[in-house]
């Protein structure tokens, strides 16, 4: 064991340097910048190293073209003997910079222990922490049985379509006992899936007139101010008393959450430099976009319900009222067992590194175990990987080396403990 840790903790340096260089490769998303380069760096380092490594354009799915392709890497390393595969998945893509740095957002800077930039938590840091933890277990257990996969998706950001959903749709988990996703959901915590989602568009009608005799027309606007105040003084407080068992973090997100995106109606916002001044119009369209988060205890057909008969009510209330809604995207909740073999696994060797109990959590947001789960029809997957999740998408977000080293500590043990077993054909029954 002081042999793994010692393989591990001897790459700190390494660590550092693959996480700034993947920093530096800004694979914003949207658009989809740099996704070929991302994966032509990670062949550079893994293909030298032993690693059989294919590059997948996922052709057609949303969002790719010839100007910003979606490319993924799928890297595989084999062992002498035949066993199972484990295989560690991160998005490459990272979301936009925003304001408020006082850092390089693309520099990789190293101060007082952390590294800084877009994508350094939320999940180049983990991405980096699996490779070190892959390699260290490679070097210090060379005949090791099984195969060992990383793989850098795009798109995870903007719903997965063009990464790991494509790949699962490929079959490329048909062969794959156990998935590691390295979000940074902190060092000590494993995180079993997610709550679900469902976005929609609502729109109220109106009739266009002179903004000097709105009696002539019928404001939009104003429709939509009543399907908001039926959603404030009705669906928040029934949101607010539906806890779920499950154990979700922030504390927050045990209840189920709408959020309302967006909001436009009447004349669309001119740019910037325009200088002119509004036209008076009485407003025929109001849009909202929502995003309405749910427990694993909740039916999407029963969420989708309660806001059609939300706006049902409006409009038995609302002379002249009407509305269309649209699906824009939905995802039913993910939830590994506590009992599957990775999570047994990444629990035992969290007590090892560091000397606690693995504490278990659920995450607000989805992330790619959906397609793994959904698509890829298997529920041995769990995110577990180093980073404070708050830090993910704000300004100066930050990785911090001593957990990006635990953690690849606690991924070399999962390794050690799935793939160091006795040989499967001498233990396996013949078929
Ligand atoms: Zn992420």
């Amino acid at each position: 064991m002081d042999a793994l840790r010692h393989a591990v903790e001897s790459r700190r340096d390494d660590l550092i340097r693959l996480t700034q260089e993947l920093v530096r490769i800004p694979t914003l998303n949207p658009p989809g910048l740099n996704y070929r380069e991302i994966c032509d760096y990670l062949e550079g380092r893994l293909a030298p190293r032993g690693w059989a490594c294919e590059f997948v354009r996922a052709h057609g799915a949303p969002g790719d073209s010839d100007t910003y392709p979606r490319w993924n890497l799928v890297a595989r390393h084999k062992g002498p003997r035949p066993g199972e595969c484990v295989h560690f998945n991160s998005h490459h893509d990272v979301v936009e910079v925003g304001h408020g740095w006082t850092r390089d957002p693309f520099g990789g800077e190293l101060d007082e222990g952390r590294i800084y930039g877009r994508g350094t938590c939320d999940m180049k840091g983990g991405l980096a922490a699996s490779i070190i933890a892959a390699e260290a277990f490679i070097a210090t257990r060379p005949d090791y049985a099984g195969s060992i996969e990383i793989s850098a998706t795009a798109d995870e950001e903007s719903g997965g379509y063009g990464g790991v959903a494509y790949l699962a749709q490929q079959g490329a988990f048909a062969h794959v006992g156990h998935v590691i996703i390295p979000e940074p959901l902190h060092k000590d915590r494993i995180c079993l899936g997610h709550r679900g989602v469902w976005w929609a568009e609502i729109e109220t009608h109106g009739r266009i007139a002179h903004g000097s005799m709105p009696f002539l027309g019928d404001s939009a606007i104003r429709h939509m101010g009543a399907v908001l105040e039926e959603i404030e003084t009705r669906l928040y407080p029934a949101l607010m008393a539906r806890r779920t068992a499950a154990p979700v973090i922030p504390e927050g997100a045990r209840n189920s959450t709408l959020n309302i995106n967006s909001i436009h109606g009447g004349q669309p916002e001119q740019p910037a430099d325009f200088t002119g001044l509004p036209a008076p119009c009485v407003a025929d369209r109001c849009r909202i976009v929502i995003d309405r988060r749910f427990l694993m205890e909740e039916e999407l057909s029963e969420v989708k319900a309660e806001i059609t008969t939300l706006l049902e009510r409006v409009r038995a209330a609302r002379p002249g009222f009407s509305y269309e809604i649209r699906d824009l995207f939905e995802v039913i909740p993910s939830m590994t067992e506590k009992s599957a073999p990775v999570v047994r696994s990444t629990a035992a060797a969290i007590e090892r590194v560091l000397g606690i109990e693995a504490a278990y959590v659920v995450s607000p947001g989805t992330y790619d175990q959906k397609h793994i789960d959904r698509i890829g029809k298997l529920q041995n997957c769990i995110a577990y990987g180093p980073g404070i999740l708050d830090l993910a998408h704000q300004p100066d977000e930050w990785v911090g080396v001593q957990d990006m080293l635990d953690s690849a500590r606690v991924m070399a043990l999962v390794l050690d403990d799935i793939l160091m077993g006795q040989d499967p054909s001498l233990t396996r029954p013949p078929a």
